[in-house]
């Protein structure tokens, strides 16, 4: 038997695996080598920030103790439902909680490989604990993109944007690829990546100036599971891109029983465990913001098949939400990829 590890040795074990799966799945290895360290504070805390040419990532030893108690409540609640509602897990509960800790590494090391810095500056991202305000970056790494050439309106809706793009990344390296063989790992993946999304939704509403510059954690959700809802056509996309062709042959779309079997296996069991993790997490009301099963699904299906539409064409807050965002968001990507 080995040594049980500490708290701060999972987070930094869960730091290099995020780096080893970054490297693994994106094209041009990461930039930097993050100065790392482990804040002993009970709260949640995570703050990306510039170092140099690189990053420095502060996250509190709170966050890995938060994210195991949410799974061993969760996993509680799941043993009392009947067997087809409860959460699956691919191995050890301790894995699970692993897992989410690498996806909230990646998401920090996600905000500084998007190019975030050139809107924040030296003051960085805190994804949970006191907001850090943009102004007060320093001399020597003001922002190179100045949000505040922006109307006030936008400008106000720029960190919800980063936060929102950043899980994005952060998710689609997490997942992989998409092959039918994957769907045990893809719910299990997606399913870890729920008490963190969470989590930083309760911490968030305990600074009133939070709920503003972060996203609904219904947001986040319905971003999420539309990623999902769509993973199994992303083959088909791009072969059809890389011959060229403006519309997608049938012959290249999974079957109807194959996208069938995967909403079956994939969707329902991770929108089913958000419920389960929202009460774990004691914010039971976050889930019901999520507008039910019914309004959910349909909003996703309504963005898959007709593209981004202004928020009045959804039905939820989150879908609303992440409509209003996606264009100020497009924009931003191309401002940073022009800085
Ligand atoms: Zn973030």
């Amino acid at each position: 038997m080995s040594e049980p590890i500490s708290n701060d040795e999972r987070l930094l074990a869960a730091l290099e695996a995020a780096l080893d799966r970054y490297d693994e799945r994106v094209e041009v290895p990461f930039s930097a080598s993050p100065s790392f360290r482990v804040v002993p504070n009970d709260d949640f805390r995570a703050h990306v920030f510039p170092l140099g040419d690189g990053l420095g990532i502060d996250v509190s030893s709170g966050a890995a103790v938060q994210i195991i108690e949410a799974w061993h409540k969760a996993l509680t609640l799941s043993a009392e439902l009947p067997e087809h509602r409860q959460i699956q897990l691919l191995g050890r509960p301790e894995h699970a909680a692993d897992m989410s800790l690498r996806w909230l590494m990646q998401h920090e090391l996600n905000h500084f490989a998007i190019g975030h810095f050139k809107i924040t500056g030296s003051a960085g991202i805190s994804d949970a604990g006191p907001p850090v305000v943009f102004d007060v970056a320093s001399r020597r790494t003001q922002p190179c993109i100045d949000i505040k050439a922006l109307p006030q309106e936008e400008q106000d809706m720029v960190s919800p944007c980063l936060e929102l793009q950043t899980d994005q990344d952060a998710t689609e390296i997490v997942l992989g690829a998409y092959a039918a063989e994957n769907w045990p790992l893809y719910r299990y993946y997606a399913t870890c990546i729920l008490p963190v999304m969470f989590i930083l939704e309760r911490e968030d509403q305990q600074y009133e100036e939070r709920s503003r510059t972060h996203p609904m954690a219904a947001t986040r959700l319905y971003q999420l599971l539309a990623y999902l809802t769509e993973l199994p056509y992303i083959p088909a996309y791009k072969l059809a891109h890389h011959e060229g062709l403006e519309h997608i042959p049938d012959a290249y779309l999974p079957s109807a029983e194959e996208i069938d079997g995967y909403r079956e296996a994939i969707l329902e069991p991770v929108f089913a465990s958000s419920q389960i993790f929202a009460e774990a997490v004691g914010i039971p009301d976050a889930w019901d913001k999520l507008g039910g099963a019914e309004d959910f699904f349909a909003d996703i299906e309504n963005v898959l098949t007709n593209g981004h539409q202004p928020s009045k064409a959804f039905r939820t807050d989150g879908a609303k939400q992440w409509a209003e965002l996606k264009p100020l968001n497009d924009r931003l990507l191309q401002m940073i990829r022009d800085a």
